[in-house]
């Protein structure tokens, strides 16, 4: 079928000239069953049959879906989920994604043609997704020259210059400079856009970039000794501005500040905050204190249980509080996760470990003077597992 549909005449490409027609009448040359549906062939489409990082349109022959279109060499086939009759009928692109690929599109050109013109970068790779458009550069920018080549790009914007499409010969080709990802062969299809980029590209654009209206890096990361670039054009950057403003104005609100106030009195939040928790550590571990303080006259171990205690307080007290006697044994964490720390200057922990795991029926070891682990006895059990430990280390 494709061998037949490539014998037609070749079709009108619309949108090879005119990217924002996309309501059109046309005559339906040939309709035959294709790739589970119909193959539909006009006179002439506005459908873009995918290429140059951009996917092929859909919309509507004659009333009826068109779930994709392609290129069989010159013929360009829709793909109908009906049949239509031959002869004259109303067609239809859908605007609203066609609009937003070729905001992102002609955004990428203006783009791409500032950060090569102004920084020597090529555009190695570019994906225009359903999200966002990424770029892949030849080379590193800094974050300097990034926002720099986003407002020349926005700056080339608003100068509204128009986007010329060019047919040259051969022999013009050889004077035209321009940027290129692959070898081209026949005729070679090149978008002008002022003094901003001269590129060669076969998929739809729009007149003049102001009606690109804005572009937007949104991130930006290291990616094979250049830059991936994450960008936004037209209706999609203002959406993102939009619920990014709706963020940041969230935030204010909770931070009882100005919108553009929020990183001063984020900054002073999280030093608040480390304040507080540089506080409770103090508290904590005066409280453990106090608890070991009633253990003072006790000459066989020391026991302190403390589920706010942690690895760190529980290290610093058991250097004080193992001294006088045959160990020090601390146990926090929450009831499901409790832990342990077991220090003494009089034992070889390191090697009293098994037994003292097995008692706590716990798992964990160290070295001869301090070990730690994790255990499963309740804490209602600690002092009596405690004395258990004491009776088999002391001999
Ligand atoms: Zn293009």
């Amino acid at each position: 079928m494709a061998d037949d549909f490539k014998q037609l005449p070749s079709t009108v490409k619309i949108y090879e000239t005119d990217g924002l027609t996309l309501d059109f009448d046309a005559n339906v040359i040939r309709c035959a069953p294709y790739k589970g549906g119909f193959g539909v062939v006009l006179d002439r489409t506005a459908f873009f049959p995918g290429g140059g990082g951009q996917e092929c349109d859909t919309g509507e022959i004659g009333g009826v879906r068109v779930s994709a279109a392609e290129s069989i060499g010159d013929v360009v086939v829709h793909v109908a989920e009906a049949a239509v009759g031959v002869g004259p009928c109303f067609c239809r692109v859908d605007a609203a994604e066609r609009m937003r690929r070729m905001e992102h599109h002609t955004g990428e050109h203006i783009f791409s043609g500032t950060v090569h013109r102004h920084f020597g970068l090529e555009n190695v790779g570019f994906h225009l997704g359903s999200e966002y458009v990424t770029i892949d550069t030849s080379g590193p920018l800094t974050a300097e020259q990034l926002a720099e080549a986003e407002r020349l790009a926005n700056e080339a914007i608003r100068k509204d210059d128009p986007i010329e499409i060019l047919f040259p010969t051969d022999e013009e080709l050889k004077s035209i400079e321009y940027r290129s990802k692959k070898e081209l062969s026949g005729q070679v299809r090149i978008v002008k856009i002022g003094e901003t980029d001269t590129c060669a590209c076969c998929a739809p654009h729009l007149r003049t970039t102001g009606q690109v209206g804005a572009i937007t890096i949104i991130s930006a990361m290291p990616y094979k000794g250049g830059m991936r670039l994450f960008m936004l054009a037209g209706n999609e950057a203002i959406k993102e501005l939009r619920r990014r403003q709706n963020s940041l104005k969230l935030c204010g609100e909770m931070l009882s500040a100005k919108p553009n106030e929020v990183p001063d009195a984020l900054a002073r939040l999280k030093e608040a905050y480390e304040d507080s928790l540089r506080e409770r550590t103090g508290l904590i571990f005066e409280l453990c204190e106090m608890k070991l303080a009633a253990q003072e006259a006790r000459r066989d171990f020391r026991l302190l249980v403390y589920e706010k205690a942690d690895a760190k307080i529980a290290n610093k007290l058991g250097d004080k509080y193992c001294r006088d006697v045959l160990f020090f044994l601390a146990v926090f964490g929450s009831a499901n996760a409790l832990r342990y720390v077991m220090k003494s200057e009089k034992l070889d922990l390191a090697s009293c470990a098994p037994v003292v795991n097995e008692i706590l029926k716990g798992r964990g070891g160290g070295k001869k003077g301090e070990i730690s682990g994790s255990l499963s006895v309740p804490v209602c059990e600690l002092e009596s597992c405690a004395a258990l430990i004491y009776e088999k280390l002391k001999q």
